[in-house]
């Protein structure tokens, strides 16, 4: 078993059932992805809409690819047709963007706000007014083919575990608030986006449905 596989599946045994693993093989070559595909992993995520739509193409149709980083509004139609799940959207313009494309490929495309939960200054995403203006516009209702399936969120990059909780705590709680206020009873309304190498089991311990590992499992 090559070492990729093996840490990939020392993670994978310790990400609790209702949790899900998204790989994220951003540079890494289409080879990597190929082995751990043949070890059982379908779940990809990507950064770069160009590499994205290699990869695509270069791998098999029954990989769930999931955009994970910061989304331009002029790549959207490239990664429309296939994408399963955006994670990224901290704009109504984008998501009228996703909208528009969805809609000339016939899809209702899974998309997660990202929100800003980290203490630095430089991560992107929304606060919680942000999101309940989007969530309130008449011009939202209209966007058919789209469909908000939960939240996103990074934490601050810091050795302080117990910030780090504390803002993953406090995304799980926007999740929470928006699920009561805007999707009740609504079932996709499930995903909490959260956790990457340094601090994925803080992530599940404070209620990640969805965390992005990248570096432990490719490096
Ligand atoms: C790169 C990246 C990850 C994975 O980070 P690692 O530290 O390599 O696990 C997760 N989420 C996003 C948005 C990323 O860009």
């Amino acid at each position: 078993m090559s070492r990729i596989t093996d840490q990939w599946r020392k993670i994978q045994e310790t990400i609790p059932a209702g949790v899900r693993l998204v790989a994220v093989s951003k540079t890494k070559p289409a080879e990597a992805i190929a082995e751990l595909y043949e070890a059982g992993q379908r779940l990809f995520g990507e950064n770069r809409v160009q590499e994205l739509v290699d990869k695509q193409l270069a791998l098999p149709s029954d990989i769930a690819w999931h955009a994970i980083g910061h989304l331009q509004t002029n790549k959207v139609k490239y990664i429309a047709p296939f994408v399963s799940l955006i994670h990224g959207v901290e704009s109504l313009r984008l998501l009228e963007t996703i909208h528009r494309q969805g809609e000339k490929c016939g899809r209702v495309i899974p998309c997660l706000l990202e929100f800003h939960i980290a203490r630095e200054e430089s991560k992107f995403g929304l606060n919680p007014e942000e999101a309940m203006a989007i969530l309130e516009d008449p011009l939202y209702r209209t966007l058919t083919h789209v469909r908000i399936d939960g939240v996103m969120g990074m934490a601050t990059y810091t050795d302080n575990l117990t910030q780090v909780r504390e803002e993953f705590a406090s995304l799980r709680r926007i999740f929470g608030e928006l699920q009561r206020h805007y999707f009740a009873g609504a079932a996709h309304f499930c995903e909490v986006s959260m956790g990457m190498s340094g601090d994925y089991r803080i992530a599940i311990e404070e209620g990640s449905t969805l965390v992005r590992v990248g570096s432990s499992i490719f490096s």
